[in-house]
This record gives C-alpha cells, structure tokens and sequence, in this order.
C-alpha cells in the first residue's frame, strides 16, 4: 500500500479533482479496472476495506493462470502490485459516502479524507451504501441469487445512468458471482470509461476502437501500414467526426490515432526485460521456501 498523498479539501475555492478516476474496491474486479484505467494514462486511486467476497473463498482454484490454485490473499497481492507497476495507487481506506461535486464528485472515507474525482468505479461486491446520494437515479436490479437482501446495480458495460459514475463486477447485475469472469466486469467497465472518454475528447469512432495491447516494434509502420491507416480512417473513422472540423484538424487526429498505434510497439530487448520483470514479480509473491525448495530440486537434477 502507498502512501497517502495530500487532497485539497472539498470546500476548499480552489480544489481540483485529486484523481481522475476512485475505484470503491480492491478485490478481482477493482483492481483489473485500475490495472486498464492507469494503463491509458488516467491518475488512479483504488480504495479498498470493508466486506469482501474473495476473502471467504478458502483456496482459488479456478482462475485461469493458476494450475493446483491460489490463496485469496496472494492472488489478491498480486493484482495489487499489478495495478501499482501500471500506475495506479491502492490504499486501505473505506468509502462512506460519495457526493456530486462542481468536478465530478467527492468522496468521504472513514480515514476522514475528502477526495474530489472526475470518475468513480465501484466495485465494492456487497457494499454500495456510500452512493445513496444517487439512489433515485441509480436503478438496482434484484438479481436472482440466495443472496437475497442484495440489490444490485443495474449497469450497461459497467456504465450506470450518473454520468461519471462506472460500476463493476459482484456489485452489478451484469455479475456472474466467479473471480475470473468479475476481473472481465472491472475490465469492460473501464474499458467503458476510457471509451467515453474518447468519445467525448474525439467522437464516438474514436472511443469504440480503443483496445489495450502491445505488439512486436515492427508489426505496424512503413509505407504501406500508413497507407491502409489513412483508408480506414477516412472511410470508417472521419464520417464521424463532427461537422465543423476542418481538413487540417482531421489530419491531426489520424495522425494521434497513427502515433497510438505506433506507441504500442516494442523492441525484442524490452519484450524480454519486461518478461523478466514479470517473472520476478511472480517470485516476489512465492513463499521463500517453496522457491529454496524448488532451487534445491534444480540444483539436484
Ligand atoms: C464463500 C465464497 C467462495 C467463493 N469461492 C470462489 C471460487 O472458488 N472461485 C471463484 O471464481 N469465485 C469464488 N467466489 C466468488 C468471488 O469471490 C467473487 O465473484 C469475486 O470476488 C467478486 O469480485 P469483486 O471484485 O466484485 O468483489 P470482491 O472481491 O468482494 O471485492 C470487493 C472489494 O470492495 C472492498 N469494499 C467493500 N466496501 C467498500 C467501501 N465502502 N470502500 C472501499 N472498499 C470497499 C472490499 O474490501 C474488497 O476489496 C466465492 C465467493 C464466496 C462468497
């Protein structure tokens, strides 16, 4: 857990938002959201503390990647240092209300923090009390589950009827109650977030096509690449864009667009240092004696 950094006060003439984007939750659906949120750039705070799910799941055993299982807890540490290397910061602190604000909304935390966002994600699974503020406008679905007393949010892709304001994983009605397919719900609600987004920097063509991945440095560039970049673009990218843009503004745009693509190359060199990195993150999160165990079989053989 990071440190806490210092939040202008609400009421303060001057505030700002401190984040861009507050995920309420750090269980497997927070934290996959931040992991993307931060991946695009956007300042990231996950909250986490109270009620949770995972934590009374005795051994994880079918979340893919994980062959014989995972305890809650590791695979919990992991997701954390994961959301931390993308740049999202995750503290332990409880949300206890959430309020419209001139920038979007401030937060009241049990640690006595007011922290004023643009977004909020919740993904809180069992608890989202704090956003009653917004009870008249926020639909709940009861989901059919034992878990009767439970409203849940009723979200489409994770986006709910408060602009600014993204729900995901055990928390929403769009929630099938497993780990691995709630990281899917964190994903696609900030997936819907960071979309919205581009739409509203660009036009919706812009923020549809938006997809979080690397590639091999020379997968795309070169002549030809350019070419068939500028052919989409003017036919199913510019028909969108809004009236009043200029041929030279549009231009500009195609060449951000180019320049995203272009960005998501990398070298043979940092593929590995970066394969590397991941190995040791995954050693980090071993007990020391399975790994001097493991060692004293190779060295055996
Ligand atoms: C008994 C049991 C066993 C399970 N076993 C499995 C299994 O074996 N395999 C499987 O795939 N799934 C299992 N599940 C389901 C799985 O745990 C959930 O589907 C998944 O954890 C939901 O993810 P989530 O991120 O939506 O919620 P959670 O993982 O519950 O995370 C919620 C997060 O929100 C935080 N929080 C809550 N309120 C606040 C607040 N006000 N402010 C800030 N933070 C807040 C919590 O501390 C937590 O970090 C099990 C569930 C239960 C109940």
């Amino acid at each position: 857990m990071s440190t806490l950094p210092e939040e202008t006060p609400a009421t303060d003439p001057d505030s700002r938002p401190d984040w861009d984007v507050v995920v309420a939750g750090g269980g497997t659906a927070g934290l996959s959201a931040a992991v993307f949120l931060a991946r695009y750039g956007l300042e990231t705070l996950v909250l986490a503390r109270g009620k949770s799910a995972i934590h009374q799941c005795a051994h994880l055993e079918n979340y893919l990647g994980f062959p014989g299982g995972i305890s809650p807890e590791r695979f919990l540490a992991l997701g954390e240092t994961q959301a931390e290397h993308e740049g999202a910061t995750v503290d332990d602190d409880m949300i206890e209300s959430v309020e419209p604000h001139d920038d979007g909304f401030v937060i009241s935390t049990q640690e006595g923090r007011e922290i004023v966002t643009t977004h909020v994600l919740a993904a809180s699974a069992y608890d989202g009390d704090y956003l009653s503020a917004f009870a008249e406008d926020l639909r709940t679905a009861d989901a059919d589950d034992s878990d009767s007393d439970h409203e849940f949010l009723d979200t489409d892709a994770g986006r709910t009827p408060i602009e600014g304001l993204y729900a995901g994983g055990w928390l929403t009605d769009e929630s099938v109650h497993q780990a691995v397919t709630n990281a899917g719900d964190g994903a696609r609600a900030a997936l819907s977030l960071i979309r919205d987004d581009l739409t509203d920097r660009y036009w919706a063509e812009i923020g549809d096509i938006y997809v979080d991945w690397v590639v091999d440095a020379d997968r795309y560039g070169g002549e030809e690449w350019h070419e068939n970049v500028d052919g989409w673009f003017d036919r199913e990218i510019a028909p969108g864009a809004p009236d009043e843009m200029d041929d030279e503004t549009l231009a500009e745009v195609r060449d951000d667009l180019k320049t995203a693509f272009l960005d998501r190359g990398i070298t043979a060199d940092e593929r590995d240092r970066r394969e590397c990195e991941g190995q040791r993150h995954l050693l980090d999160a071993l007990d020391d004696d399975v790994i001097r165990e493991y060692v004293a079989e190779i060295d055996a053989d």
